[in-house]
C-alpha cells in the first residue's frame, strides 16, 4: 500500500512531524518551503535538511504521488497534462497562459458523479476523490513547467487556480478545506484568495459547507440551465438541488466573501443557446450578486453537440448586455488538443 503524501498535511502539521522525527524546530519551516515554494518531487532536491530527517521522512511518507504521462501543447498555447497516479489511475491539469500570468486548471477528482452532459469527465462516473497531497501536486508540476519553459512576459510566478479541471471540488470534502489551507497560507503557497476559484455544478450541502468553511476564494456556478427542467436535461443527477436555492447559496457566499459569484453558461447550440433562456438568464443573474461567464461549448469527440455559431453567441450576449449583466465571453483554450475537461484521460482508456 501506498504510503501517505507528505504535501497532504497542512503546514502547520508539519512542526509537529519534524519534532517526532528528531529534528530543530526550523526544520519544518525549511520544509513547508521544498514543497510548497521551490517544488520539490524528490527527496535528494531537499538539500538544506540533514540526510537523517529525509530518510526518516522517506520512510513514512511518498514525495511524489504524480508522474507525468503526456503534455499537450495547443496552438494558442494551452499546455495539457496527463499525470498518472500511483493506483494507476489518471487525472488532467492544463495552464491557460493570460496576457500577465498563468491560469491552473486543477482536477479535485479521478471522474465525477456530476453527470454533466457537455462533459467527457461525466462519461465514467466517479472513481475516487483526490487526496489534498495529489490535487497540490499538480501545482507542483505546473510550476516546474512554467520554470522551464517560461511563458514570454510572465515575469513572477504568479499564478491563478481553478477547480475547474475533473471533477465536482464540493464533492470532495476529505481534500479540499485541506488543500485551500496549504493554497492560502502563508507557510504554504501564500497564494491571495482573489486568485483561487471554486467552480462547481452547484450541489446543495456542498455549498452550504463552503458557506461553513468561509474561504474566501471565488465561485463559480455552473448552472446548465435557467429552469429545473432544462438543468434535469443537461445534468441529469438525482437529488440536483433546485435551481432557486443554487442561486440563493450563491448569492450568501458572494455577500460572505465580498465578491461577486460568477455564473458560468456553457452555450451549446440549439440547446443552451436560446434567446429565451438568454432572458431568463439575464433575469436570474440580474437577481443578485452575479456575473456570467458564456463558455462556448468544447465539443466532445464522440458527441452529437455543438458549439453555438459565432451570431447565436452575440446574439445571446447581446440580450445580457441589454439586461445590464456583466458578462465575458470565455473562449476555452486549446481546442486542438481535447482541451475539454477529461477528453485527453478518455482517449487514453480507450486506448
Ligand atoms: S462539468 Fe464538472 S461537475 Fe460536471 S461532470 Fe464534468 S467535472 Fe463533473
Amino acid at each position: 500500500m501506498a504510503k501517505p503524501l507528505l504535501r497532504s498535511l497542512v503546514p502547520g502539521d508539519l512542526g509537529p512531524l519534524v519534532k517526532e522525527l528528531g529534528g530543530e524546530a526550523y526544520r519544518s519551516g525549511q520544509l513547508a518551503g521544498w514543497l510548497h515554494q521551490h517544488d520539490a518531487l524528490s527527496w535528494d532536491e531537499l538539500r538544506n535538511l540533514p540526510r537523517s530527517l529525509r530518510e526518516a521522512l522517506a520512510e513514512r511518507f511518498d514525495l511524489q504521488g504524480l508522474s507525468p504521462l503526456e503534455r499537450q501543447v495547443s496552438s494558442d498555447g494551452t499546455r495539457k497534462f496527463l499525470f498518472s497516479l500511483r493506483d494507476g489511475q489518471t487525472v488532467e491539469s492544463v495552464i491557460i497562459p493570460m496576457e500577465s500570468h498563468a491560469t491552473f486548471c486543477l482536477s479535485t477528482q479521478v471522474g465525477c458523479a456530476m453527470a454533466c452532459r457537455f462533459c467527457a469527465t461525466a462519461r465514467g462516473g466517479l472513481v475516487r476523490n483526490l487526496e489534498a497531497g495529489e490535487i497540490l501536486e499538480q501545482i507542483t508540476h505546473l510550476r516546474r513547467d512554467l520554470a522551464e519553459n517560461p511563458v514570454p512576459g510572465h515575469g513572477d510566478r504568479q499564478f491563478n487556480a481553478v477547480f475547474m479541471g475533473m471533477g465536482e471540488p464540493l464533492d470532495n470534502w476529505d481534500a479540499l478545506p485541506t488543500t485551500l489551507d496549504t493554497m492560502l497560507g502563508d507557510d504554504g503557497l501564500g497564494m491571495s484568495k482573489r486568485r483561487v476559484q471554486v467552480s462547481t455544478s452547484g450541489p446543495g450541502d456542498g455549498l452550504r459547507r463552503l458557506l461553513a468553511l468561509a474561504p474566501g476564494v471565488g465561485l463559480t456556478l455552473s448552472l446548465g440551465g435557467t429552469t429545473d427542467e432544462e438543468r434535469k436535461q443537461l445534468m441529469p443527477v438525482p437529488g440536483r438541488t433546485p435551481l432557486a436555492e443554487v442561486i440563493d447559496l450563491g448569492a450568501r457566499y458572494a455577500r460572505q466573501s465580498g465578491r461577486r459569484t460568477t455564473i458560468a453558461w456553457v452555450l451549446i447550440a440549439g440547446r443552451t443557446d436560446l434567446p429565451e433562456q438568454a432572458r431568463r438568464l439575464a433575469k436570474l443573474a440580474g437577481s443578485g450578486p452575479f456575473k456570467v461567464n458564456l463558455i462556448p461549448l468544447n465539443a466532445l469527440d464522440d458527441d452529437a453537440q455543438e458549439p453555438p455559431s459565432q451570431a447565436a453567441i452575440l446574439a445571446f450576449q447581446d440580450i445580457l448586455n441589454r439586461a445590464g449583466v456583466d458578462n465575458t465571453i470565455r473562449l476555452s483554450g486549446g481546442r486542438d488538443i481535447a482541451a475539454a475537461c477529461g477528453q485527453l484521460r478518455r482517449r487514453r482508456l480507450a486506448g
